[in-house]
């Protein structure tokens, strides 16, 4: 595939699935969704809930586990500036808290930067800025 230049295969199908067995199925479901919405239990998701993605940038840039250059570079001469969009940071501006669907831990966040900043715009998880954050100092 990759010899031809192939990037994907779409596939629809007209058949409705026959789950094998629903009962299994929804307990599972139920088991996972309790297990994931136990945060106490999760650090780790707790931490993502409570501060969102930007949770770990500055943890993660500083010591090499952001994917920055396919991880050949680290701290500021990675990312200037990243010290200025950790948690602490960004949260001072959060709206609201935001997430996929029904999605119990909800990592994203809405927020807007309206005065002080060049420039003023609203930013959600799902919008990708054409310029970086300019954090109020
Ligand atoms: S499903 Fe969405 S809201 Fe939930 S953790 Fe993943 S990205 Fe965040």
């Amino acid at each position: 595939m990759g010899a031809k230049r192939l990037k994907a295969i779409a596939v629809r199908g007209t058949h409705k699935l026959k789950m094998e067995d629903p009962g299994q199925f929804d307990a599972l479901r139920k088991k996972t969704f309790a297990h994931v919405t136990d945060l106490d239990q999760i650090p780790y998701l707790k931490g993502l809930s409570l501060f969102g993605t930007c949770a770990g940038i500055v943890r993660n840039v500083s010591t090499g586990k952001a994917p920055i250059r396919n991880w050949s570079k680290v701290g500021g001469e990675a990312f200037p500036g990243y010290e200025k969009i950790g948690h602490d940071q960004i949260l001072k501006y959060q709206l609201r808290k935001s997430g996929c669907g029904n999605c119990p831990i909800n990592c994203g966040g809405i927020v807007a930067v309206k005065e002080g900043c060049t420039p003023p715009r609203d930013v959600s998880r799902n919008t990708r800025p054409s310029q970086p954050l300019v954090p109020c100092s």
